[in-house]
């Protein structure tokens, strides 16, 4: 999840420093729009948007904003159509563009993204940030065209060559396995089949950029990194599962989920030892607010993500715990736009007393806030 995180923020960046000079600065329509997603009232939003684009239904920057609102709400295709729509009214939208750009890799539309950043560069030549990007994905779509695919039902496996064929076969087994094991577990059984794509350690880093300490990355498609860094198959099952439980978190709860939750249960329903986390958490000194846990952990080093995966999946644990045999509909409330304290309120859990038993149960002082 790490550099879907890094990617996100560069866009939030990109879109608030021209978007802010060339479209704020204009008469906006729907002002109230605006200011309710800036409050974080999405649904709000979205049903402003909605009325005001049934009286101006070419109106770009409304489609726009109706696809900030669907994506605040977790409605991926729902954004997409927007924001194609807002590009059709005005093919020069580069904003638009950059964004549909990031959706569509999210969504694992590597073509679409391309096509989308090479517009927004035509418009924009001098952009350093667009054209790195660019080059980037370039770089990405060359490398898995040479690959070889192993399509399934769910999963569709790319490798680079006949060498790498028989770990292919292993990973494919071991998703096939852990779609209906989580499914189970969390009742979620994404319909589309997910791109899996086998690296050598080289690769994996070129296209991920993870930390060092990465051993896997899921950001719409899983990438694993096989060339020897997985010294064992019981590493590679480990890390197989956990990258998936990933995608499954996000099919339910979308974008909206905190790092904690989707790094808990990720780490949670890895099979093997799950007492590590509070070995993990004897053995050092130091607690991460849990606040900071909401976003991803890639720019920790490696110690300290280890703290931060720790309590993660002791705070997923207790979720899971308190929600079972919710624990779906529970991210599906946070892929509705839901905060963790409403879905938690929601499923008659107190968000303290949650937040003060997962405290208690990482050793942490209760003065910490939250
Ligand atoms: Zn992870």
């Amino acid at each position: 999840m790490v550099a879907q995180r890094v990617r996100r923020f560069l866009v939030a960046l990109l879109l608030f420093s021209s978007f802010a000079t060339t479209v704020v600065s204009q008469e906006l329509a729907a002002p109230d729009a605006w200011v309710a997603l800036q409050r974080g009232d999405a649904s709000k939003a979205a049903a402003i948007f909605r009325d005001a684009l049934d009286r101006s239904p070419r109106d770009a920057v409304l489609h726009y904003g109706s696809a900030q609102a669907s994506l605040a709400l977790g409605r991926t295709d729902a954004a997409i159509s927007s924001l194609k729509r807002a590009i059709e009214y005005n093919p020069k939208f580069i904003q638009a563009m950059v964004l549909l750009a990031q959706v569509a890799y999210d969504a694992a539309d590597l073509d679409l993204a391309v096509r989308m950043l090479e517009g927004a560069a035509a418009i924009a030549p001098q952009d350093p940030t667009i054209a790195s990007q660019l080059a980037q994905w370039r770089k990405e779509a060359a490398l898995h065209q040479s690959f070889q695919t192993q399509p399934g039902v769910h999963f569709n496996v790319l490798f680079e060559g006949p060498h790498q064929k028989a770990v292919g076969e292993h990973v494919s087994a071991v998703l096939e396995s852990a779609y209906w094991n989580i499914g189970k577990t969390l009742n979620i059984y994404p319909g589309a089949a997910l791109d899996v794509i086998l690296y050598s350690n080289q690769q994996f880093r070129d296209v991920t950029r993870a930390p060092a300490w990465a051993s896997g990355g899921y950001d719409g498609r899983i990438r694993l990194p096989v060339g020897g860094a997985l010294r064992s198959l019981q590493a590679l099952e480990r890390v197989v599962v956990h990258e998936y439980v990933h995608s499954v978190v996000r099919h339910a709860g979308g974008a909206g989920v905190p790092a904690w939750l989707s790094e808990g249960l990720a780490s949670y329903f890895e099979p093997g030892d799950k007492t590590w986390a509070s070995k993990a958490l004897r053995a050092a000194r130091i607690r991460i607010r849990l606040e900071e846990l909401v976003e991803g952990f890639g720019g920790l080093d490696g110690a300290t993500a280890l703290i931060a995966y720790a309590q993660s999946q002791i705070g997923a644990q207790l979720l899971y715990e308190r929600v079972s045999p919710h624990a779906g509909s529970f991210l599906q409330l946070l892929g509705n736009g839901h905060t963790v304290d409403q879905a938690l309120s929601r499923h008659g859990v107190q968000p303290e007393a949650f937040y003060a038993e997962w405290r208690r149960r990482i050793g942490m002082p209760a003065d910490g806030t939250r």
